[in-house]
């Protein structure tokens, strides 16, 4: 899969001419983050579960890589049958799928057809004799139809379900489980959700097998209400600064996003030792460990999580104050997805961006996607002196440093028998109180809420 910042044009995704040409004639040059996640695992045939609301560009996200598949492995139109089925809950919704297709299909010989409830079924009938390439649904009708025989699915090669959580709100949830035991086996199947609760993600269980996973946020209103820095710094002092920026801001809750598992473990260890209770979750970590994280964070236990962007994802959390990017992801997406764990719920949140010289790519990458421009952030003042007085990198935590305990009992990375990576082993104590520079400059540091 083509993951890249710099992936930014529709010719950069693998698609051929007649798409890009389609594509052009509507004045589309950019793909949108769901079509730039979606349409390079789906050329190789992989399946989908995509958490996308309308508007993000979805359509297109299936459409352009199905009617690729179609073209390169041209067939006969199975009689009373279909080679690709879209299922969707509202008439109106198969109506704009089915031009969609069209549209992008303009420049292919391939037939586009929709079947939705409230109108005369004779039409529909006689359209389907023949067969189509494509058929856009609604899934009442569709076994209308298959009940009268003038339907069979056997020949769908590609399934798309959209809105899933729209279908089980409308009660269509016995209709799918019917189709899905008429649909073959074999077969790509894309699985389209706004929302993925529970219910939803067990229905596309049942459906897809080891997909591809896609999310986008709506990205204007994420972005829009969270107050976004960049500070500029180099990568050696970016453990001083967080530090220092978390003693000074009142934070209810902090999220801190490192690239790497090793970088969380560090991050963590640097924050015990200055004092600050935090927990780490990453993919080395057990599931017990994980939760007790993740509910420590909950409950307020600690308020400082540090994680990665492949564990983070199940996170939800309300009352997330800040998002702490210690590394810049190199997936512009990502840092939608980061940022959208605060602001929720209609509150404001701040995202704060450490930013080295070499991540200066992604940034740029970052505020095209969003087209938000990250307000320049000043170093806390006295930075260096007040990095100089903090514990040093090396000499974090003792195997049961009461505090970190007290503050951060599962997240105490000596118990886990863990080294600082790097090999830099801890050379001396844990130093308490006296000159460490903990606490003693509340305040000094600029708050991120006055701008
Ligand atoms: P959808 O989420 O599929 O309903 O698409 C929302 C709207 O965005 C539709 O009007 C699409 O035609 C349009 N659209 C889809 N992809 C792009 C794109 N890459 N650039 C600009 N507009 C797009």
């Amino acid at each position: 899969m083509i993951e890249s910042p710099f992936v930014t044009k529709f010719t950069d995704l693998g698609l051929a001419d007649p798409l890009l040409k389609a594509l052009a004639s509507k004045g589309y040059s950019d793909p949108t983050p769901i079509q730039r996640q979606s349409i390079p695992p789906l050329l190789q045939g992989r399946d989908l579960c995509g958490i996308a609301q309308t508007g993000t560009g979805k359509t297109a996200a299936f459409a352009l890589p199905s009617l690729q598949y179609f073209m390169n492995n041209p067939k006969p139109r199975p009689l009373a049958g279909c080679r690709m089925l879209v299922l969707s809950p509202t008439r109106e919704l198969a109506s704009q799928i089915a031009t969609s297709f069209r549209d992008y299909g303009r420049f292919l010989q391939l037939s586009v057809e929709t079947v939705f409830g409230g109108v005369p079924v004779g039409r529909q009938i006689s359209k389907l004799r023949a067969g189509v390439d494509i058929l856009v649904a609604t899934p009442g009708r569709l076994l209308d139809l298959i009940d009268q025989r003038a339907l069979t699915l056997k020949d769908v090669e590609i399934f798309v379900l959209d809105e899933a959580d729209q279908m089980l709100d409308l009660g269509f949830i016995h209709a799918l489980k019917r189709i899905d035991k008429l649909l073959p086996r074999k077969r790509q199947t894309l699985f389209f959700s706004a929302t993925m609760p529970k219910t939803i993600a067990e229905l596309g269980d049942r459906f897809l097998t080891d997909p591809v996973k896609v999310a986008v946020t709506p990205v204007a209103s994420t972005a829009e209400r969270v107050k976004q820095f960049a500070i500029h710094i180099n990568q050696a002092e970016k453990q001083a600064l967080l530090t220092l920026t978390l003693q000074a801001e009142p934070i209810d809750r902090a999220l801190v996003f490192t690239r790497t598992k090793h970088g969380a473990d560090r991050v963590v260890k640097h924050l015990h030792a200055a004092g600050i209770g935090c927990a780490a979750i990453h993919g080395n970590k057990s599931q017990p460990q994980r939760t007790q994280a993740l509910q420590a964070f909950r409950s307020g236990e600690i308020k400082i999580l540090v994680a990665t962007d492949i564990a983070a994802r199940g996170i939800d959390v309300s009352g997330v104050s800040h998002v702490f990017n210690f590394e810049l992801p190199n997936v512009p997406e990502q840092y939608v997805h980061r940022i959208g764990r605060t602001a929720r719920a209609g509150r404001e949140g701040i995202a704060v961006s450490f930013v080295a010289e070499d991540e200066r790519p992604y940034l740029r990458a970052i505020e095209r996607l969003t087209r938000v421009r990250l307000d320049p952030m000043p170093l806390p003042e006295n930075f260096d002196a007040r990095k100089a007085a903090l514990p040093k990198p090396s000499a974090p935590v003792r195997q049961h440093d009461p505090r970190a305990q007290q503050r951060g009992p599962r997240a105490n990375p000596a118990r886990e028998g863990e080294r600082t990576p790097g090999g830099d082993r801890p050379k001396r104590p844990f130093r308490r109180g006296g000159k460490s520079g903990v606490g003693a400059h509340k305040g000094a540091v600029r708050k991120f809420g006055q701008r």
